[in-house]
């Protein structure tokens, strides 16, 4: 007997739900990615992401080389290619790991549909969350839309133990015979290659990311609590790019950072507890996006749709560019662009700033962080696009507006970060570094930092623009 094994956002061998059901049956077994068109070839896409999946796929092929196997590479709609598959090798049975986001679900179904009416045993596993959608509800039946009770059952329910790492794969007998591609590249959908050291396949990989867990469960997490909010420090798991495509697995996380719960002392409890609440947030989105599958386009809170925002094409490109004049939001603009990824604090503070500053609707923030993030997830990221615009699930009232200069100073007051990737202002004396623009001409001048010239002046007047954003929101509530 043969089972297929369809990979997506789960790029790992180790504690793999749907790997270890397969194996349980004894079956031979034929590993399959599909290379999804639409994601490939989209300018909604960009080519840090696209390069950071591709890696994680690569490196799965080649932990999958290790094991004596071969990840299939095929590209279509992954019906007929599952379904032709399961014809080629006879196989009489598929496993995957369910998904969430609308998308995933409307194609799982139709999968699901077309492979049994072939006869073929279709068995879809939990995988991504440690609790489902649907698994925590309120004594009405009811989805949680606040985050508080929803932890607080969460942490109450008992949880999965991660799966064994299998001994060895039984592979399918005729693997290396079937045709397959090669795994994709940037170069395979004609972008261009990325420049510099930090984009190695071995970085988006299973083996980074269990480091990337173990050095931190060693370290930055028993100052997590104290530490977390100040991108200087670098000092949060970044594991999100590895929660994301499944190189990592939520059950290996949360049962080792119950160990590290375990031997913990004093103020380390509550770091390690801070951190695990980061971890349910991801499972809360996950079921808003679930039971509210429009929030992805439109606001949670319907009295927020109608907001008239101004959606400024000038001041939008200026935010993609970082080039506001206000240093937090720059250094934060500049770090996804050159990195992929940005700070949690700092994508607060962006996104504040685009929605209640520039006034710009955050469906374009989101979509801006989509191409650029290489964790996009669409439930964690109109998740904190809608938190941070007030239109979501959480009581963050419209009228709490974010100071770009007061966030600066309270969380990079240093300027640490700020100089890290805005170097013009390297020499600005401290006290104006997140203020550049009230430095006498003769400091600007000496820090060779000239205002209009060196550094962007402020493109709008934060002060006048919060009434602005104040006005646009209560109007919109008052026509509801
Ligand atoms: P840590 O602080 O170490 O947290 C550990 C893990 O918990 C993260 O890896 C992530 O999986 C999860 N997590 C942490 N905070 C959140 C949160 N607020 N919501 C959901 N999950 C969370 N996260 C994404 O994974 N993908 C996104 O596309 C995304 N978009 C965001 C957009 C906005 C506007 C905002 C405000 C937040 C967004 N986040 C997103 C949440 C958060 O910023 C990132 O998960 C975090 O910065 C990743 O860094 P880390 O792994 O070091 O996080």
């Amino acid at each position: 007997m043969t089972s297929i094994v369809w990979f997506r956002r789960d790029l790992r061998l180790h504690d793999h739900a749907a790997l270890h059901a397969a194996m349980q049956t004894g079956d031979s077994i034929v590993p399959v990615f599909i290379l999804d068109d639409w994601f490939c070839r989209s300018d909604k896409v960009g080519d840090k992401r696209l390069f950071a999946y591709f890696a994680a796929v690569e490196s799965l092929a080649n932990n999958l080389a290790h094991a004596g196997g071969r990840l299939l590479v095929r590209h279509g709609d992954p019906v007929q290619v599952l379904s032709q598959l399961a014809q080629e090798t006879g196989a009489d049975k598929l496993f995957f790991n369910r998904d969430y986001t609308p998308y995933a679900r409307k194609r799982d179904e139709r999968v699901h549909e077309a492979l049994t009416s072939q006869g073929v045993f279709v068995q879809s596993c939990k995988d991504l969350v440690l609790h489902e959608p649907g698994e925590i509800l309120t004594k009405q039946r009811t989805p949680y839309a606040v985050f508080t009770p929803y932890r607080r059952v969460w942490q109450t329910l008992p949880k999965e133990q991660p799966y064994p790492f299998p001994e060895s794969l039984p592979m399918f007998e005729r693997l290396q015979e079937l045709q397959g591609e090669a795994v994709p590249t940037l170069a395979t959908f004609g972008r261009k290659t990325l420049d510099g050291e930090e984009w190695t396949v071995a970085r988006f990989g299973e083996r980074a990311a269990r480091e990337r867990l173990k050095q931190f469960l060693n370290g930055d997490i028993q100052r997590y609590k104290e530490r977390r909010d100040l991108p200087g420090l670098d000092a949060t798991s970044r594991l999100s790019f590895a929660l994301k495509a499944g190189t990592l697995s939520i059950r290996t996380v949360y049962h080792l950072v119950q160990e590290a719960l375990a031997e913990a002392r004093g103020e380390e409890v509550s770091s390690i507890e801070a951190f695990l609440t980061e971890l349910i947030w991801r499972e809360f989105y996950q079921q808003v996006l679930f039971f509210h599958p429009h929030t992805t386009e439109h606001a949670f809170l319907p009295q927020f749709e109608e907001v008239a925002w101004e959606n400024s094409h000038d001041l939008f490109t200026r935010w993609c560019a970082g080039e506001t004049g206000y240093p937090i939001v720059d250094a934060a603009m500049k770090q996804l662009n050159e990195t992929g990824w940005m700070h949690n604090r700092l994508r607060m503070i962006a996104a504040s700033f685009l929605t209640k500053d520039l006034l710009i609707d955050w469906r374009k923030g989101m979509a801006y962080f989509a191409k650029q993030l290489i964790d996009c997830d669409d439930a964690a990221n109109s998740g904190g696009w809608q938190w941070s615009a007030s239109t979501g699930t959480d009581p963050q009232p419209y009228f709490r507006i974010f100071n770009p200069i007061s966030q600066g100073a309270k969380f990079d007051p240093d300027g640490v970060f700020v100089k890290k990737y805005l170097p013009v202002l390297r020499d600005v004396p401290l006290q104006y570094i997140h203020k550049p623009w009230e430095m006498p001409k003769e400091v600007q001048e000496q820090a060779t930092c000239v205002m209009g010239l060196d550094y962007p002046i402020p493109c709008v007047d934060h002060a006048e623009r919060r009434k602005l954003a104040l006005s646009l929101f209560q109007e919109a509530k008052d026509r509801h």
